[in-house]
């Protein structure tokens, strides 16, 4: 049987061993959901919480545990998976128990239509049945593990395919499911790479997927879904933003840029990639960003002096030497780093700070994924803006000002999902956010009320009494189709004088329209439909 081995991106130590699924086993473990989804969508909503507020004890017991975990497979500092990985698990866990729900509850929809007076309408909410929840290796815990809360919260059932550089993380966040409570078929996980993943999401028992990772791997996911078709999240990459304004605080934008293009050694979707500065404050922004990007400490995850631990695979640092050098050759200024850190071990790379990349380069365009951000000196906000926005993706966007005002105005403009006003990154961990992307960011929302709604699908209750038969039954008559046509006329003619001839026209109708239709009870209501 094929197998996984999961190494120390840090030193390379083998950490453990997970069997890679074949379809047999796909399919069986998908079928094992389908059958528990039967069931769990049954469950009433107090015992979905009931659960949750057990798994976020076991969460908030475990944090510890959890967050090395996170660190010696994935690479990130321990302080840094408390921060980023446990801790938006636990205010996801907080959000559902509180906010969840009276987000599930159906709604009473008021009728506006005439002809439909007097029915009882709802707009329900339904759970799709099982998803596959496909995940990066980057935020290995969180982004799973909040994607699999909401999920069930809301009815559904969930297949996990982890990344194969992160296994273990990923049957650490199953076992805390289970041991919370949730039924094992309610969260099934199978291992694999990219086979494994798309002969999941072809899956005839998967009815929706949630994918997280790169634009390729999303779009051939789109590819194979569309065949069912089947619902798609798809939460893909980033090459995010920062817009720094003259009036700024120089010295915190400049703290704040380093942390958000930094953090995870820069492995974030939404670290900031592009920095566009006003040409005023440029200089004096430039040698901050350095001066802050220089301190970063980097070294092991599990060294409590550590910012910054290593890249998750050979891949990865290949990618990060290959774009650094590119822009390099393309005369593009390297200000701090630009070099791999080998005195650390055998993936790690130093943070750095490129200035002026020629449009060019590769790093001008493609999402680098590493401990590196590009600065570019602009005239002006409108140029700040165009340079933002020029670009493939549009996950989140950051403004850095004094003027609220103003980043208002630019923030309506900016091209993404999710825009931050003196600060970057932080809303991921704010369960009562949205989460996602516009153009090759991908599409769907996670995270809050937003991100419970994209679980589920909406069912329309219409109920009609049932005394008499409708007015457009069969068979059609004259009568009926004189009056729709003058109903037409009434509703939406733009002249005054041609609506009160047809409202008279109505006169003769009106006893056939009382024995038929509920139209003339709605009195007031009737008014403001065709006003
Ligand atoms: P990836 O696309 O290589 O892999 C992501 C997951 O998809 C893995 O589990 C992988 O095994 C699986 N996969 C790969 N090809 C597949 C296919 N053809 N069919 C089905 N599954 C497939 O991405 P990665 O390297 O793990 O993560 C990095 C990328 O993820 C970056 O682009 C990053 O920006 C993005 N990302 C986005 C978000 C977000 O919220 N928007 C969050 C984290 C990461």
């Amino acid at each position: 049987m094929a197998t996984i081995r999961s190494t120390s991106p840090a030193d390379d130590a083998l950490l453990g061993e997970v069997p890679v699924a074949d379809c047999a086993e796909i399919a069986r473990r998908a079928q094992s959901a389908l059958e528990a989804f039967r069931v769990w969508r049954e469950t009433p909503v107090a015992v979905r919480v009931e659960r949750l507020r057990v798994l976020r004890r076991l969460l908030a017991r475990e944090h510890r545990r959890i967050a090395e975990v996170v660190a010696r497979e994935q690479g990130k500092p321990v302080v840094e998976a408390t921060v980023t990985e446990v801790f938006p698990a636990l205010d996801a866990l907080t959000f559902l128990i509180h906010r969840g729900p009276r987000a599930l509850r159906e709604r009473r929809v008021p009728h506006l239509q005439p002809f439909l007076a007097g029915r009882r309408a709802t707009i329900r909410l339904r759970p799709y049945g099982v998803w596959a929840v496909i995940a990066p290796w980057n935020y290995p815990f969180s982004i799973p593990f909040c994607q699999i809360a909401t999920l069930l919260f809301g009815g559904n059932t969930a297949v996990l395919k982890p990344s194969p550089l992160t296994p273990l993380v990923g049957e650490v966040v199953v076992d805390l499911f289970r041991r919370a409570g949730f039924d094992a078929a309610v969260i099934e996980i199978v291992h694999g790479g990219a086979e494994v993943g798309e002969s999941l999401v072809l899956d005839e028992s998967v009815r929706a997927v949630v994918f997280t990772g790169g634009p390729d791997a999303g779009r051939r996911v789109m590819e194979l879904a569309a065949r069912a078709p089947k619902k798609v999240v798809l939460e893909l990459g980033g090459k995010d933003p920062a817009i720094v304004r003259a009036d700024a605080d120089l010295e915190r934008s400049a703290r704040g840029i380093a942390w958000s293009a930094m953090l995870n050694a820069g492995q974030t979707c939404a670290s900031v990639e592009r920095v566009y500065v006003d040409h005023a404050a440029r200089d004096r922004f430039v040698d901050l960003l350095v001066r802050e990007t220089a301190a970063i400490r980097v070294g092991d995850p599990f060294d409590d002096g550590t910012d910054v631990g290593p890249l998750a695979s050979a891949a990865q640092l290949e990618r990060v030497v290959a774009l650094v050098d590119d822009a390099r050759t393309a005369g593009a200024a390297i200000r701090c780093g630009g070099r791999a850190r080998a005195d650390k071990g055998r993936l790690f790379y130093a943070p750095t700070v490129i200035v002026d990349p020629p449009a060019g380069c590769r790093l001008a365009r493609e999402e680098i994924f590493g401990p590196v951000v590009a600065v570019e000196g602009v005239a002006g906000d409108e140029i700040a803006l165009a340079r933002a926005n020029d670009c493939a993706f549009g996950l989140t966007a950051s403004i850095w000002t004094r003027d609220a005002a103003a980043a208002r105005r630019l923030a309506r403009r900016l091209d993404c999902g999710v825009v931050t006003v003196n600060t970057h990154l932080t809303s991921f961990g704010e369960a009562n956010s949205i989460w996602g992307g516009t153009k090759c960011s991908g599409f769907g929302r996670t995270h809050g009320e937003h991100g419970l709604l994209e679980t589920l699908e909406t069912q329309y209750l219409d109920e009609e009494r049932g005394r008499r038969p409708e007015i457009w039954w069969y068979p059609y008559t004259p009568r009926f189709r004189a009056m729709i046509e003058e109903f037409c006329t009434l509703v939406g003619d733009p002249s005054l004088r041609v609506r009160a001839a047809a409202a008279m026209r109505f006169v003769p109708w009106l006893g056939y329209l009382a024995r038929h239709t509920r139209v003339l009870r709605m009195g007031p209501g009737l008014l403001r439909y065709l006003r």
